[in-house]
């Protein structure tokens, strides 16, 4: 660390942080504040303390005896010197010197802590969220807080550097158009209405654009209510954006700028530019929108090796395939499960084929040991599978061939539709060589094109995969009508080590274009109207073109950190069951605030 960010430190009750004391500092006498790490006495004239503030711990040698416990906070005064022979801790940044003939006022004192106040030390999440202040002491978690100031930082920069506004929208709002569950706060001066808490800034930013902003961000909270999990909570950051007279390249361009800074303020390191891919190609490559690139295992396709075929199972329209490397050694049970997997996600089953070195590993297997065609694979191997012996020779070599399988590897096999053998496929190669998200290298891509619609709802319209106000692809925009599932949007993601970051699309700034994609999606001009009235009666008033994008920010601290969990990286999250163990929330409210909100309170009869 340099002098620098140790004077950083420096207030009217301490000359030195903690963990900043050097041994450059040796003779000089220095003032540190900070909390019990650990107390030991040695005999009745000497005790040791370890103080520990945000930047780590110092020894301090305290002549006599001190009536301190852990997690006291003290000042402690003494003279920096090198610690004795012997005693020096290599593990320590401080290590090589301690404070000596140190003199301490305690400034709190402490009850027990709940838990030690260690990275080492498990503690479950319960009671961690509970005693969350005592939690955060950690190095662990204090470095993570750090580190998502320092991303946030940079990525504020970044959108500075690039001629953005901050603005800040309302958090009181209306209905948004992202399509979760909303949380409601019921108005006090207007009885029987509510506000609505931002999804996103979505319609806000849009305004901004009429308003000629030109180019808008905010780190934005957003709430949405939806199930927790590992990467989701009610509440989260995103860096949002939005700029007018852009394209989707400009975009693009805007926010892999802001996101490599902040992975270059995070980690030291400026990755390279971001690759991009489309929809359409990640999901025949991976399987998913959401391609995880640290790894091979890219799904095949077969359908021509098995294009009339006599084996039942891959009488389908599509045959596709990933071969496990060294996978061969997974057991039945292993592979029934994967079946099970398979089936669950609606696949009609999955097949597998152990490929082998030819030498009789096939034995009681139908006699497809050695029968492989082996081309491509540098010597003869064999399949090992109870559907082998089913297989034409053509096939055998075929599937060999297209898989480029070794011997040692596991081919699996799915003969389904097009989207639903890939979507499998795509499931079973991350499950399989299953890594967390934040191990590295990272790999960042953007993927564009995604489709305008997915899938209809019960009334048999389709349902909009971003939101409505998504521009259409120009070269589909015909097909709007009469081909709606076909077409292609402006909006993209960007993707990293499988986890989405974020979205983004081109909007819609033409009422005619809106009215026909509202029409698609069965939206009424009365149902537009009251939804959304505001922002389309703005763009009659001149809309620029514009288009933006959302950067989830905790998730991305949470890759950077080397967290699975953006819980990590959250001051003050809920647990999974959406309630905050140290505040108590969600509480109930008092008769009186209820009746001065209009809103009276249903008991639910409990379940069961
Ligand atoms: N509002 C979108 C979201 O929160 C992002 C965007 O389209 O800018 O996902």
């Amino acid at each position: 660390m340099t002098a620098n960010s140790g004077a950083l430190g420096v207030t009217s009750m301490r000359t030195h942080l903690c963990g900043r004391v050097a041994i450059s500092d040796v003779g000089t006498a220095v003032r540190v504040c900070g909390w019990v790490a650990k107390r030991r006495e040695h005999g009745e004239h000497l005790a040791f303390i370890d103080l520990r503030d945000h930047t780590g711990i110092v020894q301090c040698v305290v002549p006599g005896t001190v009536d301190v416990r852990s997690e006291y906070v003290l000042a402690i005064e003494g003279v920096v010197r090198p610690r004795p022979e012997g005693t020096v801790n290599p593990d320590l940044p401080t290590g090589m010197v301690e404070l000596g003939e140190c003199s301490v006022t305690v400034l709190a004192s402490a009850d027990p802590p709940p838990f030690v106040v260690e990275d080492r030390v498990e503690v479950d999440e319960g009671i961690r969220l509970k005693y969350r202040y005592v939690d955060l002491r950690r190095p662990r978690m204090q470095a993570n807080l750090r580190l998502r100031a320092a991303v946030n930082g940079a990525l504020r920069a970044a959108m500075d550097r690039q001629g953005f506004v901050e603005v800040e929208t309302p958090l009181l709002w209306a209905p948004t158009p992202e399509g979760a569950r909303e949380f409601v706060v019921p108005s006090r001066l207007h009885h029987g209405s509510s506000y609505v808490l931002p999804q996103s800034p979505q319609l806000a930013k849009q305004l901004l654009m009429v308003a000629g902003v030109d180019r808008y961000y905010q780190i934005a909270r957003c709430l949405r209510d939806e199930d927790l999990r590992a990467d989701r909570q009610f509440e989260f950051s995103q860096l949002d954006i939005e700029a007018s007279f852009v394209t989707q390249p400009d975009i693009l361009g805007f926010v892999s700028e802001a996101v490599l800074d902040g992975a270059e303020a995070a980690t030291g390191e400026r990755p390279g530019s971001i690759e991009t891919m489309t929809w359409a190609q990640a999901i025949d490559r991976f399987g998913t929108d959401k391609p995880d690139l640290r790894f091979g295992m890219e799904l095949i396709d077969l359908s021509a090796v098995f294009e009339g075929t006599e084996v039942k199972a891959f009488g389908a329209p599509c045959v596709r395939a990933i071969v496990l490397p060294g996978g061969a050694t997974l057991s039945r049970s292993r592979l029934d499960t994967l079946t099970d997997r398979a089936k669950a996600m609606g696949a009609r089953g999955l097949a597998w084929f152990r490929v082998t070195d030819g030498e009789g590993e096939g034995a009681g297997n139908g006699g497809g040991a050695g029968n492989g065609g082996g081309a491509g694979n540098g010597g003869a191997v064999g399949l090992d599978s109870p559907l082998d012996r089913f297989l034409s020779e053509d096939e055998r070599s075929g599937l060999l061939a297209g898989t480029a399988a070794q011997a040692g590897d596991l081919v699996l096999v799915v003969a389904d539709e097009y989207r639903l053998a890939c979507t499998v496929l795509g499931q079973l190669r991350v499950e399989l060589a299953g890594r967390p998200v934040s191990e590295g290298p990272y790999r960042y891509v953007w993927v564009v094109d995604f489709p305008m619609f997915d899938g209809v709802d019960g009334a048999g319209h389709p349902v909009a995969a971003h939101h409505p106000f998504t521009m259409p692809h120009p070269d589909d925009l015909d097909r709007l009508e009469t081909d709606p599932l076909s077409v292609r949007s402006q909006a993209y993601d960007l993707v990293l080590n499988g986890w989405e970051l974020g979205s983004g699309s081109v909007r819609i700034h033409r009422g005619d274009i809106q009215g026909r994609v509202f029409a698609v999606l069965g939206i009424s001009e009365e149902e537009a109207e009251s939804r959304f009235g505001f922002l389309l009666g703005a763009f009659r008033y001149g809309a620029p073109p514009h288009a933006g994008f959302a950067v989830g920010i905790d998730r991305l601290a949470a890759i950077f950190a080397g967290e699975d969990s953006i819980r990590e990286v959250i001051a003050f999250p809920k647990t999974q069951s959406g309630s905050d163990p140290m505040t108590g929330a969600p509480k109930p409210v008092s008769p009186g605030t209820l009746a001065e909100l209009g809103v009276r309170s249903v008991a639910v009869p409990a379940q069961g």
